[in-house]
């Protein structure tokens, strides 16, 4: 597209915001919760920060020109926990009814003695978890509009009209689970009378656009979920009230057609993600419909480039008119941080290449004006994208080089493993039914505070190390006290299992103030990925072969996976992603044969993230799973064939990537099969999964000691589908948020379970 028209025109166009990071700039809103729930603060003064913070991001965004300002973008805890309130629909065991209280709101969101809360689960592909509807036929669909109206009334009275945002009942339907069978679908009639009782009401006060969110038009989508949007909007969309479609994370594709026929008023995409489906869109948009072009990434905090995007903007207004295109960010900016304003200690020329909410809004407002409105400013932004394109501190000739130079043997291990599991038997001697944990024993607040000390300057290097020492020493006595058969060190010197890796590994930078809701509360602090990865020199041996020094037992060396590392960050985007987890697989590869030079024979990569990114679309997944599969290999298939592979993974839904996890070709693979009772193995079973596995048989979610005899009970459970030789006896996860006492405890019984076991067979 041309961007020579984009320096000469004048032209202005209208911006939008989809939704405004809701934490707060210091994470006000984190620690008001945190403070309410644990009964230090009022009620009132949790409501008053929340306020606070809603006013002083919508005169942010009103500040920086934004015309189409979002409300209800705020949450106490999540925007679907919200919705279902909303519309009537909370799940019914909680008995909540329309009457909802902070405190009944927050007793569906968090687990209490009482009740279990709502399950969680991924927003899409990003981090962010959201509360899981449950669709029971009991719900009463009675809508409760006090937090939306509420909320727009109270910008109302700062002078700012704001465009509501809602999502959408078809996704809404969608993201949840049917109890006792029932089709969530099949409740889409009762949910549409609240819609529209909901929409009329913001129409009443004064709303003139709202927001609708369906991003699940970007997924596959059955026949029934097509016809769902049919009837959903036809007749939404008759409302007097403009609503404006929204879809983010991915391509509309065999759903374009579908999005454009609804017959809503505007139409928002995401062409960060998917820009080559501008074009079409451009083509089959309703000739009326107003185009929402989500140009500036939501999902990323890099530096949008706005001569080129400008001239994408320009050639849209040339097909579609100005007046029928809006300028916005590709999805909500929840997932990014605040303001690199606050970023003080990154090294300054990575942290003039960043973009945060604050920016990415200023983005927009510069995108409208254009070169001729704001020239100073695009010159400012040429130049700081241009040196990010060209900065030679981002490549890295050697890492390159290696990565072209690779061959398919790089791949494989040296023999298969049917060959490798006699020489491993061979030189492990380890018993049957091999105990063992997945990594990490409990981070206590003493572990805490000392790593907390040397970071902040105030425990020299020594004494921090004298301390890791005593830890390590203290934790393999203990797991040779208990028993297990091979022992880890514990993981004491990790702050987060990517974090830490990230701060040794080149290519990696650490924001101050990066922080991102994850759910609830909790924020996360993702590394940014920003050049090519390389590794100075080696990260765990130190530790791991301290550990190994104590001990006539087995140590296990620790790594976090390639495939999480990358999914766990904020990536470069100009390389490919797959490029990106090969870097830092071929890294981890050096990690891995220095632990097996220095003598440690056993290795876990962890990689529970390889589920989580898989695209939201099937026909993406072949794609995705060779590559972050090779990965994997890259980094686990340097070793001997007497060298043992474990992998880990927090979760146990493989029957529909069993090949892939097949073809990860780990020794032993461990996952959390505890609350499932195993179920999991049946598919391992019929797939013929040939390598060992680690079923974890203590759920480590919660302080309770399982006893001898259930533990032992999931074991024969797990030897009613598997063969002797191929079982592994572990946890479902590493045990950092435990307590020692119960760990102990759960540990030692785990032990005796084991050697029950044993001896039946
Ligand atoms: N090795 C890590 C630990 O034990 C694994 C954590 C995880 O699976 N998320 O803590
Ligand atoms: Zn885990």
């Amino acid at each position: 597209m041309s961007t020579s028209s984009a320096a000469t025109t004048n032209r202005q166009f209208n911006t939008a915001n989809l939704g405004y990071p809701r934490m707060g700039r210091h994470r006000e809103l984190k620690f008001a919760l945190e403070d309410f729930w644990r009964g230090r603060i009022s009620e009132e003064s949790l409501i008053a920060t929340s306020k606070e913070l809603r006013e002083r991001h919508w005169k942010l965004q009103q500040s920086a020109g934004i015309d189409h300002i979002p409300s209800n973008d705020f949450s106490f805890y999540d925007q679907v926990l919200d919705a279902l309130v909303l519309v009537g629909a909370t799940p019914s065991r909680f008995g909540v009814g329309q009457q909802v209280t902070l405190e009944s709101y927050f007793q569906m969101a968090r687990n209490s003695h009482e009740q279990t809360a709502m399950e969680m689960t991924k927003w899409f592909d990003t981090n962010y978890h959201y509360l899981v509807p449950e669709w029971g036929a009991d719900l009463s669909f009675v809508p409760n509009t006090s937090k939306v109206v509420g909320e727009y009334k109270e910008a109302l009275a700062l002078g700012i009209a704001t465009r509501p945002v809602l999502i959408g009942p078809v996704t809404l339907l969608l993201l949840g689970k049917g109890v006792e069978g029932l089709e969530p679908l099949t409740l889409l009639p009762r949910l549409l009378s609240a819609y529209k009782a909901v929409l009329a009401e913001l129409v009443a006060e004064g709303a003139e656009w709202v927001q609708i969110d369906e991003p699940c038009l970007v997924t596959d989508l059955t026949q029934e979920a097509v016809a769902a949007y049919r009837l959903a909007y036809a007749e939404l969309s008759k409302l007097p009230v403009k609503l404006m479609l929204t879809t983010y994370f991915g391509a509309l594709g065999d759903n374009l057609e579908l999005a454009c026929s609804l017959g809503t008023a505007g139409l928002h995409i995401d062409a960060v993600r998917a820009p080559e489906q501008l074009a079409v869109v451009v083509e089959r948009i309703g000739p009326e419909q107003i185009l929402s072009l989500g140009c500036v990434d939501g999902r990323n905090i890099w530096l949008a480039n706005l001569v080129a995007l400008r001239g994408t903007v320009e050639s849209v207004a040339e097909r579609l008119g100005a007046d029928r295109l809006q300028i916005a960010p590709s999805c909500s900016m929840l997932h990014v941080p605040y303001d690199t304003a606050d970023e003080h200690m990154l090294n300054g020329r990575i942290g003039d290449w960043l973009s945060f909410a604050q920016q990415k809004v200023e983005e927009l407002a510069l995108l409208a004006k254009g070169p001729a409105g704001a020239s100073a400013a695009y010159v400012q932004n040429l130049l700081r994208h241009e040196d990010r394109m060209t900065a030679e501190s981002s490549t890295n000739v050697v890492v390159r080089d290696a990565l072209a130079k690779l061959k398919e043997k790089d791949l494989h291990r040296k023999a298969a493993y049917p060959e490798r599991a006699v020489v491993q038997r061979d030189e492990l001697k380890l018993p049957l039914l091999p105990t063992t944990t997945i990594g990490s024993f409990p981070q206590t607040t003493e572990v805490r505070k000392q790593r907390a000390a040397n970071k902040g300057g105030h425990l020299s290097d020594a004494d921090y190390n004298t301390f890791l020492e005593q830890a390590i020493t203290d934790c393999v006595r203990q797991q040779e006290a208990i028993g297990l058969d091979v022992l880890v060190h514990g993981e004491f010197e990790r702050n987060d299992m990517v974090e830490y890796f990230g701060e040794h590994l080149s290519g990696f930078a650490f924001t101050q103030n990066g922080w991102v809701q994850s759910y609830g509360s909790r924020c996360v602090k993702p590394p940014v990925i920003y050049g090519d990865v390389s590794r100075p020199k080696a990260i765990t041996v130190f530790w791991s072969d301290y550990a190994r020094s104590l001990t006539k037992r087995p140590m296990k060396g620790m790594l976090t996976g390639p495939i999480t590392i990358l999914q766990w960050s904020f990536v470069r985007n100009d390389i490919p992603e797959k490029d990106v987890a090969w870097q830092i697989a071929l890294a981890l590869r050096q990690e891995v044969c220095d632990l097996e030079a220095a003598g440690i024979r056993i290795i876990q990569v962890d990689e529970p993230a390889l589920r989580e990114g898989l695209p939201l679309r099937r026909a993406d997944w072949p794609g995705y799973l060779d590559w972050s599969v090779k990965a994997f290999r890259l980094a686990t298939s340097g070793v001997e064939n007497g060298t043992q592979i474990h992998t880990h993974m927090c979760y146990c839904q493989f029957e529909d990537i069993l090949d892939s996890i097949a073809a990860l070709d780990a020794d032993v693979i461990s996952m959390e099969t505890a609350r499932s009772r195993m179920e999991m193995l049946h598919a391992f079973q019929q797939h013929g999964y040939p390598n060992e596995i680690g079923p974890g048989i203590y759920d480590i979610h919660s302080p309770r000691v399982p006893t001898t005899e259930e533990m032992k009970g999931l074991l024969t459970l797990a030897l009613e589908v598997l063969r002797p030789e191929q079982v592994w006896v572990n946890p479902d996860c590493g045990l950092k948020t435990r307590g020692w006492p119960e760990t102990v405890a759960a540990l030692t019984n785990l032990c005796e379970a084991a050697a029950l076991v044993r001896a039946e067979i």
